[in-house]
C-alpha cells in the first residue's frame, strides 16, 4: 500500500478481517496481489465463535427459518468440503487449530424428536451427507457422558470441532508473513465508486482519510448491508448477538460436537480440557457501538441445558462468558461479484460461517482470480438481492 497525503492506495481492499475476510487476503496474497485489510475491531463472529464444524442441518436454524431449508439444502455439500478444506488449510499453514473431526450428535429426548432426527437423518443421506441414528445402547458406548434423558440422536460423522483462538492467531502471522497491510481498528464509513479519473473505489475514514482500491471486497459480516447500502446496494445483513460460554479444564471426557434436536445447545470439550457451551441463546446489543453484551437469563439456560444433557460437568466452574454478533441473511453464502458494480466483491459466508469460512474465501478468491471458481455459484450471488 501507498500513501500520498492522507490517501492510500491499493490494489484490492477488504473490509472485514474476520474468518472469510481474513483468509481471502492471504489467499490473494499468494497469488501475487497487493492487499488491504481493513477491520474495526468491533466483535463479530469470528473472534466469538464456539469453533463447532458444523455439517448436519441445524435443528435451531431449521425451527427459526423454515423458509429458508431449500436453500440450507442445497448448500448442504458445502459443509463436508469445508470441513476437509479446514484440515488441507491447517496443514498448509503448519499451524495446530486443535481440529478434531470425532463426528457430531444431535440428541433426542423424546420419541418425536426422535422421529424428526430420523427424517432428517433420512433426507440428508440423499443429499449425501455421512449420518446415522443410534439408540440408548449405542450412546452408553459411544457417549456415556450424556445424561439418561437422552433416548437416542442422529450422528453426522464429518461434524467436528477446533479452537478459533489458534486459527485465529495462526491465521494473522500468516497474513503477516505474506505482507498483507493490515488497518486494523479503522472504520470504513463510506465507499464511492470512482468515476473516470481514477477507475475502482474510494474508502472514506473517520477525519477524513481515504483509500483508493482498484477492486474492494465487502467481508464485514453484518456490517455489509450498511456499507453495500452507501453504494445505493442492496444486502439484506442482519446483526444476531449470541451467548457463549466456557468452564475450567477437566480431564477428557466429550468427544463429540453434541447438539439437541428440539432445544439450543451446542456442547464440546477442546483438548485444553475446557467445555465450551453455546448453541444459540441470545445476547444484547448495547450502547452506541450496538456492543454485544451477555445476559443473565442466557448464561443461567445455556448452563442449566448442558447440565441436563451432561450431568457430569456439574462440579466445573463457567470461568468465562461473552458474546459475540452472527451474521445472518437468508441462511446461504453471499459469494462473488456483484451484477450492477464492476471491481465490487461481496463474501460473507452462509450459517456456521466459521466452518464455512475458509472453503467461502477459496470460491472467492478463485472468481477474483480466474474469473470464475470453476463450479456453478449462481446460488450463492448477490443478484438475488438485486431486485
Ligand atoms: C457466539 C457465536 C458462536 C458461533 N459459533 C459458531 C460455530 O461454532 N461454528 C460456526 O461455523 N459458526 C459459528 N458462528 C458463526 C460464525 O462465527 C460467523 O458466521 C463467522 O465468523 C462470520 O465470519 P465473517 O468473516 O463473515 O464475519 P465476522 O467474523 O463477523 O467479521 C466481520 C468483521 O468486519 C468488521 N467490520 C464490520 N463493519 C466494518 C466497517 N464498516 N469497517 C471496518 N470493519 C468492519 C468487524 O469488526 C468484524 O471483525 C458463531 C457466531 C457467534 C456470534
Amino acid at each position: 500500500m501507498t500513501r500520498t497525503g492522507e490517501v492510500w492506495r491499493s490494489e484490492i481492499a477488504i473490509v472485514g478481517g474476520g474468518i472469510l475476510g481474513s483468509v481471502l487476503a492471504g489467499f490473494l496474497a499468494e497469488a501475487g496481489r497487493q492487499v488491504t485489510l481493513i477491520d474495526s475491531g468491533e466483535t463479530g463472529g469470528s473472534t466469538a465463535n464456539a469453533g463447532s464444524l458444523h455439517v448436519q442441518m441445524q435443528s435451531r436454524f431449521m425451527r427459526l427459518y423454515p423458509e429458508h431449508v431449500p436453500g440450507m439444502e442445497r448448500q448442504l455439500p458445502l459443509y463436508p468440503r469445508a470441513v476437509r478444506f479446514w484440515r488441507e488449510f491447517e496443514r498448509e499453514l503448519g499451524a495446530d487449530f486443535d481440529l478434531k473431526v470425532n463426528g457430531g450428535l444431535m440428541v433426542a429426548e423424546s420419541p418425536d424428536q426422535l422421529e424428526f432426527l430420523k427424517r432428517k437423518a433420512d433426507r440428508e443421506r440423499e443429499l449425501g451427507l455421512s449420518v446415522d441414528i443410534l439408540d440408548r445402547t449405542d450412546l452408553d458406548r459411544l457417549a456415556p457422558y450424556l445424561g439418561p434423558a437422552v433416548i437416542g440422536a442422529e450422528i453426522c460423522h464429518d461434524e467436528g470441532k477446533l479452537n478459533p483462538l489458534k486459527c485465529n492467531r495462526a491465521i494473522r502471522d500468516w497474513l503477516q508473513r505474506l505482507g498483507v497491510t493490515l488497518l486494523e481498528g479503522v472504520r470504513a464509513l463510506s465507499l464511492e465508486q470512482n468515476g473516470a479519473a481514477y477507475s475502482g473505489f474510494t474508502l472514506h475514514f473517520p477525519d477524513g482519510e481515504r483509500l483508493h482500491a482498484e477492486k474492494l471486497v465487502l467481508a464485514a459480516g453484518a456490517g455489509t448491508g450498511a456499507l453495500a447500502a452507501t453504494l445505493g446496494l442492496n444486502l439484506p445483513t442482519r446483526a444476531e448477538p449470541l451467548h457463549m460460554n466456557i468452564t475450567e479444564a477437566t480431564a477428557p471426557m466429550i468427544g463429540h460436537l453434541v447438539q439437541h434436536a428440539d432445544r439450543m445447545i451446542t456442547l464440546k470439550q477442546f483438548s485444553t480440557g475446557q467445555i465450551v457451551i453455546g448453541g444459540g441463546w441470545p445476547a444484547d446489543l448495547r450502547g452506541p457501538r450496538a456492543h454485544p453484551t451477555v445476559r443473565l437469563d442466557s448464561l443461567t439456560a445455556n448452563t442449566t441445558l448442558a447440565l441436563h444433557i451432561a450431568p457430569s460437568i456439574a462440579p466445573l466452574r463457567v470461568i468465562r462468558t461473552w458474546a459475540g454478533v452472527n451474521t445472518s441473511v437468508d441462511g446461504k453464502g453471499v459469494l462473488g461479484p456483484s451484477s450492477r458494480v464492476p471491481g465490487l466483491y461481496y463474501a460473507v459466508p452462509g450459517d456456521a460461517g466459521y466452518t464455512l469460512g475458509p472453503l467461502s474465501a477459496r470460491l472467492v478468491a478463485d472468481m477474483m482470480l480466474n474469473g470464475d471458481a470453476g463450479e456453478d455459484l449462481d446460488d450463492y450471488s448477490p443478484r438475488r438481492f438485486t431486485a
